[in-house]
């Protein structure tokens, strides 16, 4: 079974409408639902904004559900100027912007008793979502996708993201889902499509694209889950 976790219910309103045979679980005010999309087993869930939220949704998954794969999709701020809104931002691996032990010596962004930054994706599931992009007007790159429990419209801040952890685009639940597959061994990809600039424009860009831009992003998983 594949586990797909959006933040918001945009982010996959346009996948739970095609699940065959839904079963609608509630979990710690989750719904979980399960079924098959394109003949693959699924259970999809909105998990709320932030990396509590995320972090028990796909927990919940693994231990509840026994997804052998989770796949979150969304909308996130570019960090770099390649990627314009409506592009696509495939993550490589994920960090946390917002966790910072530096004053003790630790790199920034490390999780202590892991002690890394980084979480790697699952490359066989970032390759499917490269091939799933098939619009040549879209631009599509991989890289690391930065998490942090904090919508980015600040342009200082945004730059310091991108030069720390080399990050192209930003948002506030990847990072969390990938610890938490990481911990348990269940491969994981984050797929974003860009609604915003993170800089002082993002309130105004995201409020237009938003819904354009998380139903862009099912439409990779869709194509994802096709080739499954
Ligand atoms: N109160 C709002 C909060 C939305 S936060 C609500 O409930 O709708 C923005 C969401 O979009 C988060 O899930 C985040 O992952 C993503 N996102 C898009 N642009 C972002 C940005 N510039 N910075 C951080 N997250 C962003």
């Amino acid at each position: 079974m594949i586990g797909i976790i959006g933040a918001m219910a945009v982010e996959v309103e346009g996948l739970k409408k095609e699940i065959q045979g839904l079963k609608i679980t509630k979990i710690s005010g989750m719904e979980f639902n399960e079924g098959t999309l394109n003949g693959v087993p699924v259970v999809v869930a909105v998990c709320g904004i932030g990396k509590v939220f995320a972090a028990v949704c796909a927990q919940t998954m693994i231990l509840k559900f026994g997804v052998e794969k989770v796949i979150n999709t969304g909308v996130a701020g570019t960090l770099v100027k390649e990627l314009g809104v409506g592009d696509i931002a495939v993550a490589t691996a994920v960090c946390q912007h917002d966790i910072d032990t530096s004053g003790l010596g630790d790199p920034v962004g490390m999780v202590s008793g892991l002690n890394q930054v980084y979480f790697k994706t699952d490359k066989a599931l970032e390759e499917l979502a490269l091939e799933a992009v098939k619009d040549d007007d879209i631009k599509c790159m991989s890289g690391v996708i930065a998490t942090g429990d904090q919508f980015m419209s600040n342009p200082v801040r945004k730059a310091l993201i991108h030069e720390t952890f080399e990050a192209i685009a930003v948002e506030m639940e990847g990072g969390a889902i990938g610890q938490v597959c990481t911990i348990n061994n269940v491969p994981f990809l984050v797929i974003r499509v860009i609604s915003d600039g993170a800089d002082d424009n993002a309130l105004m860009d995201y409020s237009v694209f938003v819904k354009q831009a998380a139903e862009e992003s099912i439409s990779v998983v869709k194509g994802i889950l096709a080739s499954l």
